[in-house]
């Protein structure tokens, strides 16, 4: 039992969720690690959304607004912290929902897809046969997708990705928004639009931000997300971090 007082006692949450969903099969160990990796990012930003992300975030749901064929490529972890509210949002902005996982074996991809369709979602792409397609350059089971999905797309809208499989995204001409902690990994760099945050607090800042958007007319909207420049964000993304550092170092 977490002390309600106790003061990261979201973060633990958290923790003995990934776990639990760990022993059901749809999270894995090194996704465990990836969570660390994300959790320590986190402390550096601030445990909040910053100005970078929300500028991010605007952007996506603009794109995402201006989109043909929109879909959202999501894992484990991702379905474990924000299933309700990845359904959620595919379902306001018209977005398909993929499972795509670097470990895949049918039982994951069924757990996984499991979790999206306890939180209500009426269709999940990328489980069994239906993810046949094959991402050139990529080998094994981290190529496959489906042919309906992610093969489809224009835009694909990813979390805790691999840089690999990023980097095949972009060069198959798919406009790739990646939600990532790290703004220093391979996927935050190559990505189009990259958001430096949670994911457990995206999904649902993205939904009002639907909402918000939803008023605007397309020649508005294709503004708001090509004057987006993701080098510049990123790059305050660092800066907002030194500075934080530098900050938290004087008032030791
Ligand atoms: P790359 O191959 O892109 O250089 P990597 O080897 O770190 O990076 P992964 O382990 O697949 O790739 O990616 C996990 C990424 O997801 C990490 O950058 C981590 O910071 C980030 N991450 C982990 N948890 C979260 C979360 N809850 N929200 C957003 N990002 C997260």
């Amino acid at each position: 039992m977490i002390p309600e007082n106790h003061p990261r006692r979201q973060s633990l949450l958290i923790r003995e969720r990934l776990v639990e969903l760990m022993e059901r099969g749809a999270v894995v160990p090194q996704g465990l690690i990836a969570h660390g990796r994300g959790e320590c990012f986190d402390y550096l930003i601030g445990e909040a959304t910053q100005g970078f992300a929300e500028r991010a975030m605007r952007a996506t749901v603009a794109r995402i607004l201006t989109s043909e064929y929109p879909v959202i490529s999501v894992n484990g972890n991702m379905a474990a912290l924000a299933a309700k509210d990845i359904v959620a949002f595919a379902e306001k902005v018209g977005a398909k929902i993929e499972v795509n996982l670097f470990y895949r074996s049918y039982e994951r991809e069924k757990a996984v897809a499991e979790l999206l369709y306890e939180a209500g979602a009426k269709e999940v792409l990328g489980v069994g046969d239906d993810a046949s397609a094959t991402i050139p350059e990529l080998f094994s089971e981290r190529r496959r997708v489906s042919p309906r999905g992610i093969l489809k797309a224009d835009t694909v809208l990813l979390g805790l990705e691999d840089g690999d499989r990023t980097e095949a995204l972009v060069r198959l001409g798919k406009f790739v928004i990646a939600i990532d902690l790290n703004p220093l990994s391979r996927t935050a760099q190559k990505a189009n639009i990259t958001i430096v945050d949670n994911l457990t607090r995206v999904f649902p800042r993205m939904l009002s931000l639907a909402d918000e958007l939803s008023k605007l007319n397309r020649q508005e909207l294709e503004n708001v997300w090509k004057s987006f420049d993701n080098r510049k964000n990123l790059g305050e993304a660092l800066r907002f971090i030194s500075d934080r550092l530098v900050q938290l170092s004087k008032d030791l």
